[in-house]
């Protein structure tokens, strides 16, 4: 089965150069730019709010309405912020399209810039990934040198500054308001919201915090219309998005497709499961989204439906394991990133990370009770809506799920005194 999408964002992954500003223009890049200068501001944020285009950064918020909710103009800065430190484990897609085209998300920062008044944008990029922050910042260079950024875009008589900046590596600072902590110079920490960060953000003034897919969707809804856009995914969940597959397929990748797609669909397009393996559970949406399994394979991938299954759709990052993998160590790996990675703000989140991955730690390795099950499940409630931001909420998904689907996978590694599986058969958590 091929794509039943025309590549949109991923168009000119395979061209040769993609990154490069020539290769970008010859497919059209920068044309939506002009377009889009010799419109109303106004307009323009109306497009997209009628274009039905939500949040790529995995909330799924509409996108047109979080510009709309800029306070009227007084006079003073506002920024666009690009959220570029995509690290929810198995989330993949916003490096790949910043690594093959730079320009894309470039134009889109241009447009929405314009649409919301905004003269200086910035891209913050997750630290680690130093080749993405070089390529971004040769586009950057690029695109001033040619005119589509600095003073007097294209010669229509607006001025716009980009900053690309690396992050020193921290999960939290995906969070959108302990981001804009770290891009002040601070410990990246969460903010209390409201206010949210269209009111107050970076420096305190009015600011759009935007996912890299969200903002490179941009370009081509002013090329081709907001009916183009809807006219793909469903009536509530609009458009296309990169469906990022890992683990067990025959060709784990990036595939583009249309909204409510399903994983059945998807697998089909990556060469169907590892020879002779069948689906056991999978995240729809990073590790933060509760499990799915082989029941769910027809569950369409859009915002409503998997959350009307009990999950939800987030960064649309499709880990999928077989039947070699023990699920108990896969929630495990998952709850040490968060113990790790949490920035110890909040108690909840700081503490109850810690004892989760205490308590797993001892289950996996055969040693817990089954009072331990209990204790996971009663430590995630007491997580579950009291921690203070996304981080705590999602380190509890993928252990209440597991244990929802797999309890007897949990009872077998106390009763059995050890892990009934040989790890070198999954090969992924070994
Ligand atoms: P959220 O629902 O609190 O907010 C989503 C966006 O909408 C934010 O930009 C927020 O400012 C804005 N917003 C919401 N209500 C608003 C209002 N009343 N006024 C103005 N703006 C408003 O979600 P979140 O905490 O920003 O993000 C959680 C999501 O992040 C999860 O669903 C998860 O999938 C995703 N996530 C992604 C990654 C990654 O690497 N991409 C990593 C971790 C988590």
């Amino acid at each position: 089965m091929t794509s039943p999408l025309t590549p949109v964002l991923t168009e000119t992954w395979d061209a040769d150069r993609s990154w490069s500003l020539d290769t970008y223009r010859a497919s059209g890049g920068y044309d939506a730019l002009e377009k889009a200068l010799g419109q109303d501001p106004g307009d323009l944020v109306q497009l997209v709010k009628d274009s039905g285009l939500r949040g790529r950064g995995g909330a799924g918020f509409p996108t047109g309405l979080k510009w709309g909710f800029l306070p009227p103009d007084d006079g003073g800065p506002r920024y666009l912020v690009v959220n570029a430190d995509e690290s929810e484990p198995g989330t993949c897609k916003d490096i790949p399209l910043m690594m093959a085209s730079p320009h894309l998300l470039v134009e889109g920062v241009a447009i929405t810039s314009f649409a919301i008044g905004c003269n200086h944008a910035f891209i913050y990029v997750r630290g680690e990934v130093l080749h993405v922050y070089r390529r971004l910042l040769r586009a950057v260079e690029e695109a001033y040198a040619a005119g589509l950024l600095g003073k007097d875009v294209l010669g229509k008589g607006y001025d716009l500054d980009v900053t690309v900046h690396a992050g020193a590596g921290a999960y939290i600072c995906g969070e959108e308001t302990a981001l804009l902590d770290s891009l002040e110079g601070r410990r990246g920490q969460p903010r209390l919201k409201p206010p949210f960060p269209a009111v107050a953000g970076l420096y305190a003034r009015p600011t759009v915090v935007n996912n890299v897919e969200s903002i490179a969707s941009v370009p081509s809804i002013v090329r081709h219309g907001a009916d183009w856009f809807k006219g793909m995914g469903t009536e509530r969940s609009a458009g296309y998005g990169i469906f990022s597959l890992s683990g067990h397929v025959k060709t784990p990748g990036q595939y583009e497709a249309p909204l409510g797609i399903t994983l059945r669909e998807l697998i089909d397009m990556a060469g169907g499961m590892r020879e002779g393996h069948q689906l056991k559970f999978w995240t729809p949406g990073g590790s933060s989204t509760p499990l799915f399994t082989d029941e769910h394979l027809d569950v369409p991938l859009d915002y409503e439906s998997v959350g009307a299954a009990g999950s939800m759709l987030g960064t649309r990052a499709l880990q999928i394991f077989d039947e070699t993998t023990c699920v108990v160590r896969a929630v495990t790996r998952w709850t040490e990133f968060y113990a790790h990675e949490s920035c110890g703000k909040c108690t909840p989140c700081r503490e109850g990370t810690f004892w989760l991955r205490a308590v797993l730690q001892r289950v996996e390795a055969g040693q817990g009770t089954q009072e331990d099950l209990d204790v996971l499940l009663d430590v995630c409630d007491n997580i579950l809506g009291r921690a203070f931001c996304a981080l705590g909420d999602g380190a509890t998904s993928p252990i209440t799920s597991s244990i929802q689907y797999f309890r007897a996978e949990y009872e077998a590694h106390i009763t059995g005194g050890a892990c009934p599986f040989d790890h070198s058969k999954s090969a992924l958590f070994d």
